[in-house]
């Protein structure tokens, strides 16, 4: 009878990194001038090692570095000398012994399916069961001055990218000014993403969305709060453009409860939302089960992380669009290997887990606590 080598989690390492971005990134609820992130190095008594990545947003999830840095000693005693193959065991573990805490989970997750696919010998994606490595991103623009905004949409087209993301959620004028100036300056040609992160209220996002209708608007990201399922359900019936919902939705419970009360057409996937590529890949089956399609987001993660998402796109049909260009806006690059960008074009190579590590001379410039 075949048997398989069994392994045991032997040292878990904590990264503190911070990368500055090229620009300050402005959104409704936030802004941010540098990614404050840290690294999970999740090593094995078999001498094999996975890697995972979290950047906190706190106005999403409730999350600082120093938070996930505090956590993170905690989850990773909770790991040791366990199988790191059980990720149905480590994940119910770690859920039970933390509430919330989304983005520091989808680390550890990242790190278990890295080990995974390292052990097993594939990608992730084919792992999955999927096979399509390559696909595109559209690139953000955050809050700004309108011109400023056209200005930026041009040079992304020019560059190539196949989609443009711009961020709204101010008054009812300006956002429909920056989108105007926008398509003034590109044409019509390339689909428009438009995000709120939750900037409007039902009456301004109705008033917005019907006022952008003829703009060539792809779908709405978050128009109102998180917690307005029942606004979400009214914009649903009554918005000309598709709406899809990204902070309303953290894991496979708001999904079911999305789904169910109709409060949307498309749902946007981060795993620093969901917890990781476990409860990721719920989402998406509650997703395909309701007949709404999905996007894979991120924050502004290295390639690391968004290579982990990226496995996630590659591996399932019913996700028809990604959002992963948060690497884009970093000042620096430490990862190696990983998915491969040509402009918006993202390509995954057949390296086994979800491929993409962390230079040693980045994490040699990192604070770091050992847990053993
Ligand atoms: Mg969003």
């Amino acid at each position: 009878m075949a048997t398989r080598e069994r392994h045991k989690i032997s040292e878990i390492h904590i990264y503190k990194s911070d990368i500055k971005l090229k620009e300050p990134f402005k959104i409704a609820i936030m802004e941010i001038v540098s990614a404050q992130s840290i690294f999970i190095r999740v090593a094995t008594d078999t001498g094999l090692y996975g890697m995972g990545e979290a950047n906190p947003y706190w106005a999403i999830t409730g999350e600082t570095q120093a938070i996930n840095l505090a956590g993170a000693s905690d989850i990773a005693k909770l790991l040791l000398h366990k199988d790191p193959l059980d990720i149905e065991g480590r994940m119910r573990e770690i859920n039970a012994f933390l509430a919330h805490n989304s983005t520091l989970k989808s680390a550890f997750d990242m790190a278990l399916y890295d080990l995974l696919g390292k052990i097993s010998q594939l990608p992730l994606y084919a792992l999955f069961g999927g096979s399509n490595n390559t696909f595109y991103t559209d690139n953000t623009i955050g809050i700004g001055d309108p011109e400023a905004a056209a200005k930026k949409a041009l040079e992304f087209k020019k560059q190539g990218f196949r989609a443009i993301k711009v961020k709204l959620g101010t008054t009812i004028e300006q956002d429909v000014e920056r989108i105007k100036r926008i398509r003034d300056a590109i044409g019509y040609e390339i689909p428009i993403r438009i995000d709120a992160n939750q900037g409007w209220d039902y009456k301004t996002a109705l008033t917005s969305l019907k006022a952008l209708e003829s703009m060539g608007i792809e779908f709405c990201e978050q128009p109102v709060a998180y917690w307005d399922y029942e606004g979400l359900r009214r914009l649903r019936e009554n918005s000309p453009i598709g709406i899809m919902a990204d902070e309303s939705l953290f894991d496979h419970h708001d999904a079911l409860r999305l789904a169910a009360l109709g409060c949307c057409d498309y749902f946007n996937i981060k795993l620093s939302k969901s917890g990781g590529l476990h409860t990721a890949l719920k989402i998406n089956a509650i997703a395909e089960a309701a007949g709404l399609t999905c996007m894979v987001g991120c924050l502004t993660e290295t390639r690391l992380a968004l290579t982990a998402a990226a496995q996630l796109v590659s591996a399932k049909e019913n996700i028809r669009y990604a959002d992963l260009d948060g690497n884009l806006m970093l000042q620096e690059d430490p990862v190696i290997g990983g998915a491969e960008y040509d402009v918006g074009d993202i390509h995954l190579p057949d390296t086994p887990g979800h491929g993409a590590d962390i230079a040693p001379e980045f994490l040699g410039r990192c604070e770091c606590v050992t847990i053993k």
